[in-house]
């Protein structure tokens, strides 16, 4: 199992992101201030670390400089609330792989998080095709296109992210509470019905028999070819 550090300091992100990526095959240790952060990270026990920018006692650029110092390969996310270009500029150029903006989506990290560790693994490999396929649908998560037997569908940000969570987990039943988390985030209310307005929304632009309503759980991705239709 890959091992991943978090460098946070608000817990209620870094167990939601925790949870994810342990669900995702990936244990993720936290630590929440850039001290212990640092100390971690340099211990070469880590595949990949997820760093928040405002931490307690240091500055995340300062927590990103030290580990660069120390290990220049070291595959390196970082976490920002900031949102001005400035800041991303100097997050990259001083040596973070990449960043992703707060409030983010939890498919949306788990997919910056796959592509790095997948990235530079050194071993000469060719990358792992990243395109998700099921039947006839197809999803590419880097260049963010849905496409039906080849052809193109206009999914939204968050369209695409369900779509992209059935497809990572398919036959499976995924619960309204699994997917409010995976796509909504950490903010999600869990009385919402936003999840049955959105498999209404992908069953009608995708195939509505692809979306299988699970009674009393959720929903389930099935192959067309296969579906029994239930008696409800
Ligand atoms: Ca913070």
């Amino acid at each position: 199992m890959s091992q991943i550090l978090m460098i946070e300091d608000e817990p209620r992100i870094s167990s939601f992101v925790a949870k994810g990526l342990k669900a995702e095959g990936l244990a993720t240790t936290v630590a929440a201030t850039g001290r212990e952060g640092l100390v971690l990270a340099l211990t070469g026990g880590f595949e990949l670390v997820i760093l928040d920018l405002g931490l307690p006692d240091m500055d995340g650029f300062e927590v990103l400089r030290k580990i660069r110092a120390q290990d220049a390969s070291l595959p390196v996310i970082i976490l920002t609330a900031r949102t001005s270009g400035e800041d991303t500029v100097t997050g990259l150029t001083s040596g973070a792989d990449d960043y992703v903006p707060k409030p983010f989506r939890f498919a949306e990290l788990v997919a910056r998080v796959r592509l790095r560790l997948r990235g530079d693994n050194g071993n000469g490999q060719a990358p792992e095709d990243p395109v998700l396929r099921h039947a006839d649908l197809e999803l590419d998560p880097l260049r963010h296109v849905a496409a039906i037997g080849g052809v193109e569908v206009d999914l939204s940000a968050r369209e695409f992210s369900l779509a992209e969570t059935f497809m990572r987990h398919p036959g499976q039943a995924l619960s309204r509470e699994q997917l409010l988390s995976r796509v909504w985030g950490y903010d999600f209310d869990p009385g919402s019905n936003v999840v049955d307005v959105y498999v209404r929304y992908l069953r009608n632009k995708l195939g509505a028999s692809r979306f299988v309503t699970v009674r009393g759980v959720g929903y389930r991705l099935v192959d067309e070819k296969d579906y029994q239709p239930e008696a409800d």
